[in-house]
């Protein structure tokens, strides 16, 4: 039994780390789904998918988590044509892990079994909350698993982002 989780991963965090081994204890493989692959270089999407694809994959091999295949998923410009998008890019599933409202909507409505798993720690856990954190220079490397962090310093992620937020 395949699962598929799509998320934007900006960056890849704790809470995505834990919500991977809830479904893996369910599934004997997941697909990751990489959102909005065509984004980077934004304030909510900083990193392109590759960089993605390396804290993810960088990140769960360190755990022993070898059972996953990461797919970059470009988004559509029509909601009720994304899950056949979807499906064309990825491996088969039988299940779809997400709290999103609209991809929970999109992946019932083609009568998918829909599960959710609870939100961990969403003050830290989150993307906009993490980077919030390296705008403002406060603490951020204890919300991402160590091999994000490294990947983040290897590429001046954080020096990134605080160039996007500056006004000429
Ligand atoms: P995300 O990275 O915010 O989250 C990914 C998943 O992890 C979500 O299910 C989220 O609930 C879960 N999660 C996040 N923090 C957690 C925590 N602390 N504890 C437990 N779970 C946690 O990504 P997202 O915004 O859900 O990504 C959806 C993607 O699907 C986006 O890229 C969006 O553009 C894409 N999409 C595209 C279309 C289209 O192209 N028409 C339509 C729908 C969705």
């Amino acid at each position: 039994m395949r699962a598929l989780i799509v998320g934007r991963f900006q960056p890849f965090h704790n809470g995505h780390m834990e919500v991977i081994k809830k479904i893996l204890e369910e599934h004997s493989s997941v697909i990751i789904g990489i959102g909005s692959a065509q984004y980077s270089h934004t304030l909510r999407d900083p990193f392109t998918a590759g960089e993605r694809h390396l804290m993810i994959s960088m990140s769960l091999e360190e755990k022993g988590i070898v059972n996953f295949y990461l797919v970059p998923i470009e988004d559509v410009n029509s909601n009720p044509l994304w899950v056949a998008h979807v499906e064309a890019l990825t491996p088969r599933f039988d299940s779809v892990y997400t709290n999103n409202p609209l991809v929970r909507r999109l992946f019932l409505e083609k009568k998918y079994d829909v599960r959710s798993v609870e939100l961990m720690n969403r003050t830290d856990w989150s993307g906009t909350s993490i980077r919030k954190k390296m705008l403002d220079g406060k603490r951020w490397e204890d919300d991402v698993p160590e091999q994000v962090v490294r990947v983040i310093r290897e590429i001046d992620g954080v020096q990134r982002l605080r160039d996007l937020a500056m006004q000429d």
